[in-house]
């Protein structure tokens, strides 16, 4: 049975790395028009990589971490990035087992990593990778029977969204979020309960603040926020009820 356990968890591990890896692509490639079929190419000399050399991980052990055609190095963030999403996958894994809210977790983690590095890149939130997403949490959470609770939820936390964002440009004549941002949550909606979306949302906003004070030169520069706002959900995700429990505990209520 452990063994087994293992076997998966390496499975999944990979297969999330791989998800990740391709994501990466689609998120540079969409934004910009561009197709996201074809193999990735070197950022420096545009060449074609072979098929092992786009493996996550594999690939850039074997070729040392360089480009084999120009030996440029390559980005630290894809590998990184890969290690990341391999060990969520399987963290999900490991804590929920082979049920719906594993299905769940897959979608939210894809989602939140496509639009984070998307937002990261080119400040966009890119409608139809969280759209695709919801149509799928819409059919798990039907299958789940928490459909109304997670339409109740999408509903609240996308005006939440909105309430905050008309306030923030009536009071400080700035975006406190951008469009994308706002519309985003009505996918964390199907991921999460309103408690644990407002968390995720306080999770964000308090990493978000930290970020824009570590960079002090532009400090009115706008940030993409949903990098934050992803890790605040993947916080929330696993941790949400224990950390709202322990809240309310502390609250002796
Ligand atoms: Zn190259």
């Amino acid at each position: 049975m452990t063994e087994m356990i293992a076997i998966y968890s390496l499975l999944i591990f990979y297969a999330g790395s791989l998800i990740t890896s391709f994501l990466h692509l689609v998120a540079l490639r969409l934004p910009i028009g561009e197709s996201i079929n074809g193999l990735s190419k070197c950022d420096a000399c545009k060449h074609k990589l072979k098929l092992y050399e786009v493996l996550p991980l594999i690939g850039f052990v074997i070729n040392r971490g360089r480009c084999r055609y120009c030996s440029a190095k390559i980005d630290w963030i894809y590998p990184v990035l890969e290690v990341i999403g391999g060990l969520l996958y399987m963290a999900a894994y490991l804590y929920w087992g082979f049920s719906w809210e594993f299905a769940v977790a897959i979608v939210a983690i894809a989602v939140l990593m496509a639009e984070s590095i998307s937002d990261a890149y080119y400040m966009i939130v890119i409608d139809r990778i969280w759209i695709f997403g919801s149509i799928i949490l819409i059919v798990i959470r039907i299958a789940d029977q928490t459909i109304l609770d997670h339409l109740l939820s999408a509903f609240v936390l996308f005006a939440i969204m909105l309430l905050i964002a008309f306030v923030g440009k009536k009071i400080y004549k700035q975006d406190a979020f951008g469009g994308g941002d706002v519309k985003l949550f009505i996918f964390i909606g199907l991921c999460l309960m309103i408690a644990e979306g407002i968390l995720a949302l306080m999770i964000a906003s308090l990493l978000g603040m930290i970020y824009g004070f570590t960079r002090r030169s532009g400090r009115k520069a706008i940030i993409p926020l949903v990098p934050f706002i992803a890790v605040g959900s993947m916080i929330a995700l696993f941790f949400g009820e224990a950390i709202i429990q322990w809240y309310f505990t502390l609250l002796g209520m």
